[in-house]
């Protein structure tokens, strides 16, 4: 398989798209067409390692990693994401729950897939790769937990001191040895321009070896279309019906997998992104216009993105507005209406939602009736809330309790040096 920019340059192999992250004219790689899949194809395959074989294998033709791809499964996937039925009257509702990884969140499943690749292309203990990784929070956990004691690849995490939470903060300093946790003396801001000038700059990057492991790298997207796949299979099984989802979405990742699923041909009816207050993809939907801008904050904090750069591969696969619009649904959900979500999942479903899973859980609420009658419904989970329990717990009155995944983190001993926002200084460290 051969993978071209949605620019046009190429074709590189999948080995490259994986490297390189970002195509030399700035665009973001695709493969040059989908694969097509029919039921079927799946029916000896029974759980998600078995699913992502199928799925992936025509991805990883002709790669040097063919070979290592039930390994690379298999470390991606050592968590289960179930699709737990919701006691909701008269419908077929569920909540597929990503959130069962090392950081509670589904980033978890992208940085495990791309750090079990890229070790295996780049790892070099004599000459390590650098992961530079600016994070407001989610990503930079899971970066740090997916290469963390992997040899020959070393991690640098910068974070905005005192700008994340304070579990955030923890589960972005608690690794071992090849993983250095900074806090920045600044804003999230100067962190990702700290990490775009030290890539810049040539000396630094050949005696480091930097590579990203940022959203875009489209390692982070193959797997995740792999637990839409596989979730799609289980409820079409069951019900032969195909389920609609319904996708928490901020730069567009995870909606991007599922579409891209949908279009290989897995049973999966229609999607819903649900945003928060940063309507880009909603206006552009409305208005016909792509006007991306400065992001808002938000209860949601881990979509807080103004200008989704994965709407480029969206347009090149399925088309512009016109087109888009007739083919997926989007909600653009406020503060007021998540808090109220929060409560009210708690109260329907007897557990807590966190604030990104609450504007799926609000999006479905606000469905028409006829078709949300009309279809099975899956939402999606993208956190656990004892990650943003400072939201979460005042809305309900009651402490979330903490799964062992995060409580084995939070009683690590935590490390992390604080430096200023400069270049100077992140160079200085970094000898
Ligand atoms: C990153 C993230 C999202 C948004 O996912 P995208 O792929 O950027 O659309 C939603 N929820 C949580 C918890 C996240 O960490």
């Amino acid at each position: 398989m051969k993978y071209f920019s949605t620019r046009g340059a190429g074709p590189v192999t999948l080995d490259d798209a994986l490297r390189l992250g970002i195509a030399s004219d700035g665009g973001l790689f695709l493969p040059e067409q989908l694969p097509a899949f029919e039921v079927g194809d799946f029916n000896g395959a029974h759980n998600i390692p078995e699913v992502a074989h199928v799925l992936l294998n025509p991805f990883f033709a002709g790669s040097s990693l063919q070979d290592d791809l039930d390994a690379i499964l298999s470390e991606t996937f050592s968590f289960p994401i179930p699709a737990t039925p919701l006691p909701v009257d008269g419908h077929d509702v569920s909540l597929l729950e990503l959130y069962h990884g090392p950081t509670v969140a589904f980033k978890d499943v992208g940085a495990g897939f791309l750090a079990a690749c890229l070790s295996r292309l780049e790892g070099d203990v004599e000459n390590p790769l650098t992961i530079l990784v600016a994070t407001s929070g989610d990503t930079g956990a899971a970066v740090a937990a997916a290469f963390d004691e992997r040899p020959g690849m070393r991690v640098v995490v910068l974070f905005p001191d005192g700008r994340v939470s304070e579990r955030q903060a923890h589960q972005l300093s608690c690794w071992s040895e090849n993983v250095l946790s900074l806090k920045v003396r600044g804003a999230f801001d100067d962190c990702q321009a700290m990490v775009k000038a030290a890539m810049a700059d040539p000396e630094l990057s050949s005696a480091h070896r930097f590579s990203s492991a940022n959203s875009i790298n489209i390692g982070r997207l193959l797997p995740q279309s792999t637990y839409y796949a596989d979730a799609s299979l289980r409820h079409f099984r069951r019900t032969g019906n195909r389920p609609a989802f319904i996708i928490p979405t901020g730069n567009l990742g995870n909606a991007f997998a599922c579409i891209m699923a949908r279009e290989m041909g897995l049973p999966i009816g229609p999607v819903i992104l649900a945003t928060n207050a940063n309507r880009t993809i909603a206006d552009y939907f409305d208005t016909l216009e792509w006007l991306p801008r400065a992001s808002l904050q938000t209860l949601a904090s881990a979509m807080d993105v103004g200008d989704p750069s994965n709407m480029e591969r969206l347009r090149h696969l399925v088309g512009e507005a016109a087109v888009l619009r007739e083919q997926l649904g989007v909600l653009s959900v406020n503060d007021g209406q998540i808090e109220a979500a929060i409560k009210q999942d708690f109260a329907e479903f007897g557990f807590a939602t966190c604030p990104h899973t609450a504007t799926a859980s609000h999006t479905w609420r606000q469905l028409d009736r006829s078709l949300a009658d009309e279809h099975d419904w899956i939402l999606v989970a993208t956190a656990h809330p004892a990650k943003f329990e400072t939201i979460v717990e005042p809305l309900i009155g009651e402490t979330v309790p903490v799964p062992p995944e995060l409580s084995e983190l939070l009683s690590r001993p935590a490390k992390a040096r604080s430096i200023e926002p400069t270049l100077t200084a992140l160079a200085t460290v970094l000898e």
